[in-house]
């Protein structure tokens, strides 16, 4: 079945188009960015991967709007050279990213008039991503009427929350009157890594506890029991938690209104000082972790303080979850850098011995793609690196709507 998944951003549209019938068998026919929607120069990078040898195509162009954008992506995937299909109509669903739909879909589902409303609902609770989610549905609704559209939410695995951990502790009104609580992000990829390690364990999803740990840009963790998410780290925006490239993760909300009383700041440069230049940006000045971590090696104080931070506080959360889970089966690291930086995933592990966290140095340095294990032999806790797919999860959860709930 050919899917196309699509995760529109405010300027962007990332998509990709596969052709898969389970998470073992599937091609990547194509995929590709959509940037600088709405400004002067836009950019569409296109790469065909029907061929032993990807092909890449890059147009410079401007893009006024995400119809527009959208419709170059269909004649790129369409085009007698370029593309990989023939027509449009060989689609035979669209799978969309979505942030968020709070309470209302604790799943996946197959995009409605009300799942419409319910997403535009959340609009003040996602205002950077819901937004231009529903403009991707929209957009696709009309390039392609003959496939069904299937919203995936960012929230949704972690609706197994129990209200302990999802209830912040301030006026029980605003979580009744304004939805205020604990929603976490990154589902759709703890979701999959919960799978995966599952998978990788040899046991089944229903019976597996595991902490999982999305070290991207973006940064988050979950515990999961049985298969289910019970805690996440990110909170009613994926501000809170971890230290990330450029967020602070948690912080006194105190603190606030005392930077803002000395700054004469205003609320709004507060937030974004808060998202965008935070972290490890904030720290010491670089949000790319391949830079914090050479610029330490070269004897940066300020590098140094910076990973140290970051791995501190990811220290703080794995305690916190081994004490929320009646037993750990694995620990399992993804994203850019769970997957690919040894040297963080040593400063995260050094220190936990007492845990039954053993890292092996050796295997955590020996470089590869492939999921693998590197606790020394013997541990108690395995420690995974599994690549996380998320894309992969969208299409297969949009394969498995279409296929269950025919129109
Ligand atoms: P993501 O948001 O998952 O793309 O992850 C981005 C983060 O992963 C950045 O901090 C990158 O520095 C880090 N990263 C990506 N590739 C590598 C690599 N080969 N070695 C170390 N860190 C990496």
């Amino acid at each position: 079945m050919k899917i196309l998944v699509i995760n529109a951003g405010s300027s962007s549209i990332k998509y990709q188009l596969m052709d898969l019938e389970d998470a073992h068998n599937y091609t990547v026919l194509a995929s590709g960015l959509v940037e600088k929607i709405g400004e002067s120069t836009g950019r569409v990078i296109h790469r065909k991967n029907m061929s032993a040898v990807e092909e890449k195509v890059v147009e410079e162009a401007p893009i006024p709007d995400h119809r527009k954008g959208m419709a170059r992506v269909v004649a790129l995937l369409t085009d007698p050279v370029k593309g990989v299909i023939s027509d449009a109509r060989e689609i035979e669903g669209v799978g969309h990213r979505v942030l968020s739909c709070g309470e209302v879909y604790s799943d996946t589902v197959r995009v409605t008039p009300e799942v419409k409303a319910s997403i535009r609902d959340f609009f003040p609770l996602g205002p950077l991503h819901n937004p231009p989610n529903l403009v991707g549905i929209e957009v696709a609704e009309e390039l392609f009427p003959h496939a069904p559209q299937v919203a995936v939410f960012d929230t949704a695995f972690h609706q197994t929350m129990p209200r302990k951990a999802y209830l912040y502790a301030v006026p029980y009104e605003w979580y009744k009157d304004y939805r205020l609580r604990r929603y976490g992000f990154h589902g759709t990829s703890h979701k999959y890594i919960a799978q995966e390690t599952a998978n990788y364990l040899g046991k089944p999803l229903d019976q597996t506890n595991l902490i999982s740990l999305h070290l991207g840009n973006g940064c988050s963790m979950s515990a999961i029991r049985n298969g289910k998410c019970v805690d996440t780290s990110m909170g009613v925006t994926p501000l809170e938690g971890l230290v990330m490239g450029t967020r602070s993760g948690d912080i006194d909300p105190a603190a606030l209104q005392y930077i803002m009383g000395q700054t004469g700041m205003d609320i709004q440069q507060m937030t974004d000082a808060l998202n965008k230049k935070s972290g490890l940006k904030g720290l010491c000045g670089g949000n790319d972790m391949r830079e914090v971590v050479e610029a330490a090696a070269n004897g940066s104080n300020r590098a140094q303080t910076a990973l140290d931070i970051f791995a501190y506080r990811i220290q703080k959360y794995i305690g916190a979850y081994m004490a929320v889970l009646p037993r750990v089966d694995a620990l399992t690291f993804t994203a850019g850098i769970g997957e690919n930086s040894a040297p963080a995933r040593e400063h995260i592990c050094r220190g936990l011995e007492h845990l039954g966290i053993r890292l092996d140095l050796e295997k955590n340095n020996s470089p590869s793609r492939q999921p693998r294990e590197i606790q020394q032999d013997g541990a108690p806790l395995k420690l995974l690196i599994l690549p996380t797919n998320e894309e992969l999860q969208i299409a297969l959860e949009t394969k498995d709507i279409i296929l269950s709930t025919p129109t």
